[in-house]
């Protein structure tokens, strides 16, 4: 943890982190955890997010299990007032809404008292968004004009209870209790007890909005057995009320087309988990499985040459997001800086690159269409004359730089990087892959293609993808897996990853994807 600097004033973020899916999370609260130099989170808190942290950011786990706490209440406070005077800028991380069960008052209590400045950032309670994620509306014009919020876990030491079990049996309206999944029976029986209907219909959600969701209908006689016989645990949101029952028409997790798909990524470790926040977004189930590594080029000198007089070019073509990070490394190494290309025309092969060069604070002048070669000797201005400068990786599509000196430019081309075939990967995965456990199998580039061939040798691969369902990223990566005896059944139109997404989920959708991949 760096310390902050002499004279700062802390501050003490109570952020909700949401139900449990990454994104769902609040903009404001992803841009303060990108900043914190402290994080302090609890199970609740889906472990993904703490990626989004600074690398140098202390991260402090408190715990909170049902039956255990790693840290007690008090400790808690203590660590965060601690952190707040010594002028940190600390995010303390809480499932759900920081004020819904949260304890986030009493923090806030002690952050008061001892003089630290706090702010609260909202997040989407459990309490709505685990019912939604199950397709139950906590409201409904024609069943309930109310919902309540109850624990289902009241402080043990309080002698008598204080949930008002008459007012919430006769009000009808919707009962959302959070915790207690294993006091449902005693829920249940003074529910009915005090007049509910036995015959009322009930959901218990456990790990809602997460990929490992589980939904338990019943109704509130037959509830707790039904959740015993699950066997459900924490964390779980059990909703009662008329509105439980709209659940067989408007659940819609399972019905998103990439739903349980097992989707193989084969992309470098650096750039796979894009890849599968996208996938993990849209229901699917992304197992990595790099083919790629990345590594730094074997001489340096010529591009080292070239960007201490960068200065002599119109322009610098930038074929990847690795060779923008690339040469971020050569410019450290020469004691130079981004700002030597403020003269120059940049252009970004893709999005992502531009996105890259973009967050360095430098301005892209150019990005195609589309991410092929043909598209951006279209699309680029005039080159004729021009001097260009262009980075890339070993195993390049020789079509850019040739086209671009056909039309007259001064291609002066440096390797920024080596792409190398992954002889490691995940014993697991390569298992699930060789007993055809895998639904998808996406190639983001010609080399993913290749690589994974060569990984798992020409039987392996075969029998890998025989079942399988081949995306590729555009026709170039299409091509190759041709070549190599795949007929691709996906090739996305848009040529990011995104866009390959957005094709395997069109493909889904339309009801295809049972015929597999023929070799
Ligand atoms: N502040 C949180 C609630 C904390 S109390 C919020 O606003 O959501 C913890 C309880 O929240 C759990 O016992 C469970 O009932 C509920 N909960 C939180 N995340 C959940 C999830 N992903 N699935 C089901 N229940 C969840």
């Amino acid at each position: 943890m760096g310390d902050a600097p002499p004279g700062r004033l802390g501050v003490v973020y109570l952020v909700g982190a949401g139900p449990g899916d990454p994104d769902l999370i609040t903009v404001k609260g992803l841009r303060l955890l990108c900043l914190a130099d402290v994080v302090v989170y609890d199970r609740l808190a889906n472990p993904l997010l703490l990626e989004q942290a600074r690398p140098d950011a202390e991260l402090i786990y408190v715990g909170k299990e049902p039956t255990r706490h790693a840290m007690s209440q008090e400790q808690i406070n203590a660590v965060l007032v601690d952190r707040g005077l010594r002028g940190l800028r600390v995010v303390r991380l809480k499932g759900g809404d920081p004020f819904v069960f949260g304890r986030g008052g009493e923090e806030g209590e002690a952050l008061a008292a001892a003089g630290v400045r706090f702010e609260v950032v909202p997040g989407i309670t459990s309490a709505i968004a685990v019912p939604a994620y199950a397709g139950i509306p906590v409201t409904h014009r024609d069943y309930t004009t109310t919902f309540t919020v109850i624990t289902g876990h009241e402080d043990p030491t309080k002698e008598t209870s204080t949930v008002p079990w008459a007012a919430l049996a006769a009000g009808g309206g919707t009962l959302v209790f959070l915790m207690g999944v294993g006091s449902l029976a005693g829920i249940a029986d003074r529910l009915i007890a005090a007049g509910r209907r036995p015959d009322t219909p009930v959901a218990v959600v456990e790990w809602g909005t997460m990929p490992q969701q589980r939904v338990v209908e019943a109704t509130l006689a037959t509830v707790a057995e039904a959740v015993r016989a699950a066997g459900v645990g924490a964390p779980a949101v059990t909703v009662i009320g008329e509105v439980a029952a709209l659940r067989p028409t408007l659940s819609w997790l399972d019905k998103r087309p990439l739903a349980g798909k097992r989707v193989l990524v084969t992309r470098a470790q650096e750039q796979a988990s894009a890849l599968s926040a996208l996938l993990r977004a849209r229901g699917a189930e992304p197992l990595e499985f790099p083919v790629i590594t990345i590594a730094p080029a074997d001489d340096y000198g010529g591009l080292d040459a070239a960007l201490r007089t960068v200065t002599q070019y119109d322009w610098a073509v930038f074929t990847s997001a690795n060779a923008v990070r690339q040469v971020e490394q050569r410019l450290k190494a020469i004691g130079a800086s981004w700002s030597v290309f403020s003269g120059l025309r940049l252009a970004a092969i893709g999005p992502k690159t531009a996105r890259e060069l973009g967050s360095r604070g430098c301005a892209v002048a150019f990005v195609p269409s589309h991410f092929v070669a043909e598209a951006i000797l279209q699309e680029l201005p005039n080159v004729a004359g021009q001097r260009i400068l262009l980075a890339r990786a070993d195993i390049a599509d020789r079509r850019l730089v040739e086209g671009l000196r056909t039309r007259g430019a001064t291609v002066d081309e440096y390797v920024a990087y080596h792409t190398l075939v992954s002889g490691e990967g995940d014993n697991a995965v390569r298992r699930q892959l060789l007993a055809g456990e895998v639904d998808v199998v996406t190639f983001a580039s010609s080399s993913t293609v290749r690589n994974l061939r060569a990984v798992l040798g020409q039987h392996g691969f075969a029998d890998a993808l025989r079942g399988a369902t081949v995306a590729c990223i555009g026709p170039v990566t299409a091509g190759t897996a041709g070549e190599l005896g795949l007929t691709p059944q996906v090739v996305a139109e848009t040529h990011t990853i995104e866009g390959l997404v957005d094709a395997l989920e069109d493909y889904f959708s339309r009801g295809r994807g049972d015929d597999g991949a023929t070799l």
